[in-house]
Formats: C-alpha cells, sequence, structure tokens
C-alpha cells in the first residue's frame, strides 16, 4: 500500500530504514482505477443504490479541526468478506480512541498494537472484533464505528504523503483515519465532512459543497478515503489536453501548475495508446502539496494524483507524474499484507522509464537504468521479498529485469504481455509468468521466471 505511489528518486537515495518505511508506503497505495465521473452534481443524501452489493460500503460522517487535528468520526459499514469470516481485523490510528463498536454480530472488540516488517512507527492498532456468526460474501456484516481523537502531525506514520498541519492536511491510507480492515480490502465509500469555513476538500470521486459540509463519494472501490484539505486551495483547470486536468494547489506558480497538466495530458495520451482499454476517466485532479509531509512521497487514486511538495517543472517531476499516471491504469490486486509490490511498482516504474524516453531521448532512460541497475546491485530473488527489500526489489530490479523482457521479446509482444496483464487483472506472480507464457512462449515464461 501502496502505498505510496512514490516518488522513485527519493526512494533511490534512502537510507535502509528510510526504504523500509517507503516500501510499506508503498505497498499500501497499491490500488489504483481510473473511474468515471468527478464532479458529479449529485446531491447530499445518499442513495445506496450506486453501490454495488457485493461489495464492502463505508458511509462515513466526520468532523475535521485542522487546527487541532481532532477527528470525530462515524462510520456505518456493510462488511462484505472474500471468505468466510468469523473473526474481522481492522487498523485504525492509535491516537484515535474508540467509543463504540457495534453490530448485530459484534461480540466486543480487543485492540493491539500493528506491527508490520518489524516495524513500530505507525501509529497505529489493530482492532480484532470476535463475530457472534459467521460473515460470509451472501450474508455479510454491519459493523458501526464511533470514534474521535487528536491526530498530531507527529504522529503520521513515516511511511506516505501524509501531513497535518492547519492549512494544508493530506490522509491517504498510511494514517489510518478510517477503520480499514487489516488486508486493506477495497470499498466504495460516502462522506460527508464537516469542516471549518472556508476549507476545502479534494478525494476521488465525486465532490459536492452542500449546506451540511462536503459530500464525497466514490463507486469504484479502493483501499481508503483519501482526503487532502486546505484553506488555502486554489485551482487552475486545464481543457485542452485529453481529459479535462484541474491543479489543485496552494500558491504554486503558473510555470509549474501548466507543466504538470500539459505533461500529464501527454503522458495520458501515451497510456491510452499503451494499455489495454486507454483512459476510461472523464477527468482528473491534481494537487501540487505546499507542505513537507512525513515522507516526501506521491501517490494515485481513482481520477486522483497527489504530488509531493518541492517539485519543479523538469524531467524528474515528468518521470514522477509518468510512475504515478501508470498506477491509474495497474489495478492489480496484490496484499500488500504478505506480498510484494512487483506487478504494481516495478511495471508503473518501467513504463514511466518509457514515456521518458519517447518524450527526452533515449540517454535519460539509460541514466534511469544504469541508476536502477546499480541500487539493484546483490538485490535477492522476489521470493525472498520483505518489506525493508521493497525499495531495491520493486522500484529497481523490477524495472530492470522488465527491460531485459522487453529487449528479448520485442515490443509487440511486450504490450501484448502488458495488455494481457491488464485485461486478467492478474494479480500475482504466478499468474503473471502464465500469462508471459501464452503469450511468448514456455522457454520465455521459465527465462523470467528464473530471474525473478
Ligand atoms: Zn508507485
Amino acid at each position: 500500500m501502496e502505498f505510496s505511489f512514490c516518488n522513485l528518486r527519493e526512494l533511490k537515495i534512502a537510507s535502509p530504514i528510510f526504504k523500509s518505511v517507503f516500501c510499506i508506503a508503498a505497498a499500501l497505495v497499491l490500488f489504483t482505477l481510473f473511474v468515471f465521473g468527478c464532479e458529479s452534481t449529485m446531491g447530499s443524501s445518499s442513495d445506496q443504490t450506486v453501490f454495488p452489493d457485493s461489495t464492502t460500503h463505508y458511509k462515513v460522517k466526520a468532523q475535521i479541526q485542522p487546527d487541532s487535528g481532532q477527528f470525530n468520526v462515524t462510520i456505518d459499514m456493510r462488511f462484505v468478506p472474500d471468505k468466510p469470516s468469523d473473526t474481522l481485523r481492522f487498523l485504525l490510528h492509535d491516537a484515535l480512541k474508540l467509543e463504540a463498536l457495534t453490530g448485530s454480530a459484534v461480540d466486543g472488540y480487543a485492540t493491539n498494537p500493528w506491527h508490520f516488517g518489524g516495524e513500530d512507527t505507525l501509529h497505529t492498532k489493530v482492532v480484532t472484533v470476535p463475530l457472534t456468526r459467521t460473515a460470509t460474501s451472501s450474508n455479510p456484516i454491519a459493523v458501526s464505528w464511533k470514534y474521535d481523537g487528536q491526530i498530531q502531525n507527529e504522529q503520521i506514520p513515516g511511511i506516505g504523503g501524509a501531513v497535518i498541519t492547519p492549512h494544508w492536511i493530506e490522509l491517504p491510507i498510511e494514517t489510518m483515519w478510517v477503520t480499514v480492515h487489516a488486508s486493506i480490502k477495497r470499498f466504495t465509500f460516502e462522506a460527508q465532512l464537516d469542516l471549518p469555513e472556508n476549507y476545502e476538500v479534494v478525494s476521488t470521486g465525486s465532490l459536492e459543497k452542500t449546506s451540511t459540509g462536503w459530500y464525497i463519494q466514490s463507486n469504484e472501490p479502493g483501499p481508503d478515503v483519501p482526503l487532502i484539505i486546505s484553506d488555502q486551495m486554489q485551482t487552475q483547470k486545464y481543457t485542452s489536453g485529453a481529459v479535462p486536468v484541474t491543479v489543485y494547489h496552494s500558491g504554486a506558480p503558473d510555470s509549474l501548475t501548466s507543466f504538470v497538466a500539459d505533461r500529464t495530458g501527454q503522458i495520458l495520451n501515451h497510456y491510452a495508446q499503451h494499455f489495454q482499454g486507454g483512459s476510461e476517466t472523464n477527468s482528473l485532479r491534481i494537487t501540487l502539496a505546499p507542505v513537507e509531509r512525513a515522507l516526501p512521497s506521491s501517490y494515485a487514486r481513482t481520477g486522483l494524483i497527489a504530488l509531493r511538495h518541492e517539485i519543479e517543472p523538469d524531467t524528474t517531476l515528468f518521470g514522477l507524474i509518468a510512475h504515478e499516471a501508470a498506477h491509474l491504469w495497474w489495478t492489480d490486486s496484490v496484499n500488500p499484507m504478505s506480498r510484494h509490490n512487483f506487478l504494481n511498482e516495478s511495471f508503473a516504474e518501467y513504463e514511466s522509464w518509457l514515456v521518458l524516453r519517447q518524450t527526452y531521448g533515449d540517454a535519460i532512460f539509460q541514466e534511469q537504468l544504469e541508476e536502477a541497475r546499480q541500487n539493484a546491485k546483490g538485490a535477492p530473488s522476489f521470493s525472498e521479498w520483505t518489506p525493508r527489500l521493497d525499495g531495491t526489489l520493486s522500484y529497481n530490479k523490477g524495472p530492470v529485469l522488465l527491460h531485459e523482457l522487453h529487449q528479448r521479446i520485442g515490443n509487440a509482444d511486450f504490450q501484448s504481455f502488458v495488455r494481457a496483464l491488464q485485461r486478467e487483472d492478474v494479480g500475482t506472480i504466478g499468474e503473471m509468468i502464465a500469462t508471459l507464457e501464452e503469450v511468448t512462449n514456455f522457454e520465455t515464461a521459465k527465462w523470467f521466471w528464473k530471474k525473478l
């Protein structure tokens, strides 16, 4: 998780600790989909019929005070398990105190610290919820949550793009302000947000300011309810590209916002031709953080790219946007709690190199390749993946191997391979190898498998 659709330059210079926490970030933000329709005119009353019954759904009400970091949250959740479950485990920020957790099949709960990958800096707890009956996909569970507390910026996990300041808040999944299932199950959501006057919010899905606050809803399942909140939000709309792009910022120069919008348009055009299905959104939001976050990373969600602070209009930013934009197509289903990130991050990174080469020439591509080769020197097999090794494996060794594969099988087969992975929504390495064999041959699939 993903999480986080990440800034590779940062990753490459990072210390081992930095990398280890980063990789969790990268793992956590795995999931992005392009969604139809943003800026909808949908009303503030919730309409359950737009949310598929087969998917977990959150109905969130939250009062947020950016000044103090105070959160008061209630969630009515319909939890639809993938497989029959007698116990549910959720993650929640440790500063948020559970006031109530109820449901017809809920029999109390227990909380414990969350240790992931040996790290203890996540400021997150696990809430274990035993059930009085088995939850199944055809007989889901209703759970209601009520919790509150103050999250200080110092309590943000050092794993992604979160920040809490009086004038700019970002809450992607790394800071679990909503309860998230421990295997980061995707869900649809609707959220009614009560914010102080003058604060605006950016998220995925539809956004509307109503008489009672901000109403957001997303009927594309995702891993979180991402929030970017500011009382200094400025917007710049660009409509000349493939899709309309709105850049949200807090005083960034026109040269930067127009660079971001123009290059994003170019990149989306490239991917629309290159990937299966092309662009499936009719608009894209891009936020430019004005403040330093726990980690200088970027991330992507359905119809949303959140870029880190301190960016300049140059090839590094181009590569960063290209990486994040690739995530809008990579909708794999890797479970970040147990597996590495190859399908998500290695492909996104390699695809960003290809767009860089097409736009700026071969020299910069070769630079990227050489840098990744150096970083991947002595890297173990993907089968030995741990969170600590994620930077080396998923962001360096992985794209280098994809380049070798690309060279071996040629453009046409590589593109067929990528499109087949997307068409079949391949989410495991085993399925990926099987797909490669279908597209090429047994020898090539075996060769690539050994290289992993
Ligand atoms: Zn990424």
